[in-house]
């Protein structure tokens, strides 16, 4: 068992080439995450430029989304409180799928949250834990039903001072528009890795699901694994991105939009298994806001994806939907599964 942890410590890939069927593979760095593209095709020439436009597309989204980039179109509505003279399709489709996420999921997820993350220094790493009158006043910033994203046009106005960041869906969105290409090129068989974001297409080559591991965040290897295809496998968890104070208190970068500091419950990890790659980017961001009781009602209410969710306690929790593809790899202090 040990054995077979470390070997899906991150993905497992079993390049098994049939079918005449040539591996592409192609790494690189954008939205400050170590992406892996691999597909499966008929030429290593075709698929290097598939790979290739997949790229240039992340790209091209990074350099809209960016919050940090001064040329970004989020970057320009930012600091002019203002949308972009030339709204792109991209950013119009984000804000429209934002404003329906910030309303199904009572706010948990909240694109508006800027000020405040930039505040606790998260995009700086230059971290402080800032006082409750600052807090205050910057979460009234935050209301993000205040764009109305129905008369939302070129150089639409956005209230002064608020500040967006689509940082909890910009790899899930990369990872839909990546499958684009890919569909568009003929390709019926890859595996996407964009940091805890993996999507898979088809099949593995030799007709086998592919075999995706999920973080173990008390070892660093693989909690369980999962076999599936054409699925998008979304993990938001606390365990990478965080910094404590001198008591050691901790402070991750998913925040409650409702107090405007760290979330701090009973959970670890969620995990969402779904074909839409924003929506499980966004509801991974969202339950882990929620937390283990009111996350799991609200997927009974809306049970269109799969969720994993790993608790402090050691304890594994899933829904029913994937109980037969599922394999825990942790001694767990209790499994439990989830009816709808
Ligand atoms: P997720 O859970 O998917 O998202 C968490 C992130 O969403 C937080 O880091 C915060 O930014 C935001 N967030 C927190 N709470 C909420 C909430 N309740 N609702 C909605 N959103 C919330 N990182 C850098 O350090 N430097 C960069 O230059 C940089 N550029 C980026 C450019 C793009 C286009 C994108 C998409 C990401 C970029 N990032 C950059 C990474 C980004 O800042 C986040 O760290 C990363 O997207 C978090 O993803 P995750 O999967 O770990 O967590
Ligand atoms: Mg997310």
């Amino acid at each position: 068992m040990k054995k077979i942890a470390l070997l899906i410590s991150s993905i497992f890939i079993f390049s098994l080439l049939s079918c005449g069927q040539v591996k592409s593979s192609e790494s690189f760095t954008a939205m400050n995450t170590f992406m892996t593209v691999s597909l499966y095709s008929s030429s290593a020439k075709k698929g290097q430029s598939v790979c290739n436009q997949i790229q240039s597309r992340i790209q091209e989204l990074e350099n809209i989304l960016s919050t940090t980039l001064s040329t970004s179109d989020v970057y320009y509505m930012n600091h002019n409180n203002q949308i972009p003279n030339s709204l792109k399709p991209e950013l119009l489709e984000l804000l429209e799928f934002s404003s329906d996420m910030y309303k199904k999921t009572s706010g948990a997820f909240n694109p508006a949250l800027y000020p405040i993350i930039r505040e606790w220094g998260f995009t700086t790493e230059k971290y402080n834990v800032p006082s409750d009158k600052k807090i205050e006043e910057l979460l009234l910033y935050t209301d993000f039903s205040a764009i109305n994203t129905s008369t939302l046009h070129a150089s639409s106005p956005i209230p002064a001072g608020m500040e967006l960041d689509f940082g909890a869906i910009g790899k899930g969105y990369a990872a839909d528009q990546a499958l684009l290409i890919l569909e568009k090129n003929g390709i019926t068989s890859a595996l996407l890795d964009f940091g805890g974001n993996i999507q898979t297409l088809g099949r593995k080559p030799d007709g086998s699901l592919w075999r995706v591991g999920i973080k173990n965040p008390w070892t660093g290897g693989a909690a369980c694994a999962l076999s599936l295809e054409s699925k998008a496998v979304v993990t938001s968890g606390g365990y990478e991105r965080f910094f404590e104070d001198e008591s050691g208190n901790r402070y991750i970068h998913i925040f409650d939009p409702s107090t405007g500091r760290p979330c701090d419950g009973e959970l670890e990890s969620v995990t969402i298994i779904s074909s839409n790659g924003k929506y499980a980017d966004a509801l991974s961001t969202a339950l882990f806001v929620m937390d283990k009781d009111s996350a799991i009602e609200w997927w009974k209410n809306n049970p269109d994806f799969d969720f994993i969710l790993l608790t402090k306690n050691k304890e594994l929790i899933y829904s029913s939907g994937i109980k037969d593809f599922i394999e825990p790899l942790f001694q767990f202090e209790k499994i439990s599964v989830i009816q709808n």
